[in-house]
């Protein structure tokens, strides 16, 4: 087997990766994690290798080459949106695409072939290096959930880096029989290019998968419009803190606005839901870190203070009741701010997840007393 099967193998490869990529983007509406990008990626090198097999000369070359060259720039490029940085991609490409035609040009009218075939393999070396730095920089930085992957990426791209720089040295050295595809070093090469063309595509869609998987988690444990936690989430969260051999006892406060429909009825329903964020923002800041707060629905919050006593929990609700009178929302005359109030209804202790429904009723029936009694107010669960 000489290194042009190989070629011709690693191109059905790309090109099926391509397709691969690109039926995943168009699932992914409009956050699209790089898939098309890499997908560019994938069609532009599998371009280049299509072009070499159709024989490497002339025009075709300098096409080849570029293409060759701006493979890795897409990958870099999408890689970049993966990791949510909204970078431009087609303008940085056809920019690249550009300047390195014009190198080639220049050192194909001075040097000559050879130097342009140096030149491939001296800027390719260079950017996978560039690479590799990059990714395992990112193991200390904007990708430490994925230290294991990014070490991967950095030692398989290294090895690319290797054996383009090697082909430089062999180039230099022996002119362009260094590129005759029977030798051992071209069906090396081609080989090495063949095992990652197999194995980073599917790593790449593993990492888009979990992203996928981790952002679904997230919307089913949320409220999307205040980014509390739903009453999943608080079940969620309450069995975990419950699992740890060292939790102390809960109280549960229910949080519900005052006269709530009467502020949509005076100043519309989104201005009504300016309100809900305010207080969900009050709540959450006044908690302690580790407390739970969730909307249960509609006006309704519930905050459960955790490793806490009746007098740490009353503590807590008299500062939340505060926080939510204190604080105001612009209104839609800016001279008149709307400002709303809260009853809170507090449960009496609690120690197992299990108690959640009864937790509920006791601080519901707290919080009933407390509307009826004139709202703005703390009110406790009656001992039975
Ligand atoms: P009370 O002091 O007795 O609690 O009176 P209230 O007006 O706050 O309570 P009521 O249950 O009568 O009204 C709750 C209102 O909350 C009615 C409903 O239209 C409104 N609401 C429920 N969910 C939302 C929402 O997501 N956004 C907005 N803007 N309003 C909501
Ligand atoms: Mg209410
Ligand atoms: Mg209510």
């Amino acid at each position: 087997m000489n290194a042009t099967v190989i070629l011709g193998m690693l191109c059905v490869h790309l090109m099926c990766f391509c397709v691969m990529f690109l039926l995943i983007s168009t699932r992914l509406n409009d956050r699209k994690m790089g898939t098309d990008v890499f997908a560019a990626g994938h069609l532009l090198l599998g371009l280049a290798y299509l072009l070499q097999l159709l024989g490497d000369g002339g025009v075709a070359s300098v096409v080849n080459h570029t293409l060759t060259f701006c493979s890795p720039v897409a990958y870099m490029l999408g890689a970049i949106r993966f990791f949510d940085r909204p970078v431009p991609v087609w303008r940085p490409l056809l920019t690249v695409a550009g300047l390195y035609t014009l190198a080639q040009v220049l050192v194909q009218a001075t040097l000559g072939t050879e130097a342009r075939h140096a030149l491939l393999a001296a800027s390719c070396a260079a950017l996978f290096f560039g690479m590799s730095v990059i990714l395992l920089y990112g193991v200390r930085t904007f990708a430490r959930d994925l230290r294991v992957e990014m070490i991967l990426f950095a030692v398989l791209i290294g090895g690319i880096c290797a054996l383009n720089a090697a082909k430089f040295m062999m180039i230099l050295q022996g002119g362009l029989q260094a590129l005759d595809m029977n030798s051992r070093f071209q069906i090396a090469f081609y080989i090495y290019m063949s095992f990652l063309g197999t194995v980073l595509p599917p790593a790449a869609v593993w990492l888009v998968l979990s992203r996928l998987v981790e952002q679904l988690r997230v919307l089913s444990v949320k409220d999307p419009l205040t980014g509390l936690l739903n009453r999943r989430g608080l079940t969620e969260g309450l069995a975990a803190h419950f699992r740890s051999r060292v939790a102390g006892s809960a109280h549960l406060l229910i949080v519900d606005i005052d006269h709530f429909k009467q502020i949509n009825d005076d100043h519309g329903h989104q201005m009504g839901d300016a309100v809900l964020c305010r207080v969900a923002d009050a709540l959450k800041g006044t908690a302690r870190q580790g407390d739970l707060a969730c909307r249960l629905g509609g006006e309704e919050f519930v905050v459960i203070a955790l490793n806490t006593d009746r007098g740490g929990a009353l503590y807590l609700a008299e500062r939340m009741r505060e926080a939510v009178a204190s604080s105001q929302v612009s209104g839609n005359d800016p001279r008149e701010p709307v400002r709303c109030t809260v009853t809170i209804g507090v449960s009496l202790g609690f120690a197992n997840a299990e108690a959640l429904d009864e937790v509920l009723r006791q601080a519901d029936a707290a919080l009933y007393r407390g509307k009826a009694s004139g709202r703005n107010r703390v009110e406790w669960a009656l001992a039975v």
